[in-house]
């Protein structure tokens, strides 16, 4: 999408610091961080939140956890735990609206969130 932020991102337009990378995804670190870790996982093409998911993106979605999973044993997560959450519309704070996970961790959280 032409004037999407994280497709930018994704294409390399914009610079970000990039965790990890696969064919349909990447992972790059918030660039206002409100956890030790913050990375975010995006598809590569553009969806606007989950609620535009289709039948066929199952398998991506699936690789978002699996890659989540990755990142969080990489960085010494597993055994403290994390979240990992995407805000969908207005109520949740969406304010990038291309489908985006936040995987956080490294202080203890609230629940329920705020
Ligand atoms: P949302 O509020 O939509 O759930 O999350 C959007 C996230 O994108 C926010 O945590 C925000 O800090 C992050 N963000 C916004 N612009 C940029 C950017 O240019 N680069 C990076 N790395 N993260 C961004
Ligand atoms: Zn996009």
């Amino acid at each position: 999408m032409n004037d999407c932020l994280f497709c930018k991102i994704a294409a390399g337009e914009i610079p970000s610091s990039r965790v990890e990378e696969t064919e349909t995804l990447l992972a790059f670190d918030d660039v206002n961080p409100v956890a030790p870790s913050h990375v975010l996982i995006i598809p590569k093409k553009h969806i606007g939140s989950c609620l535009e998911l289709a039948e066929d993106d199952r398998v991506m979605v699936g690789e978002i956890h699996l890659l989540a999973a990755k990142i969080a044993k990489q960085r010494g997560l597993a055994d403290s735990g994390f979240r990992l959450v995407t805000n969908t519309g207005p109520n949740a704070g969406q304010s990038v609206f291309h489908l985006h996970y936040h995987l956080l961790g490294g202080r203890g959280m609230s629940w329920p969130p705020g």
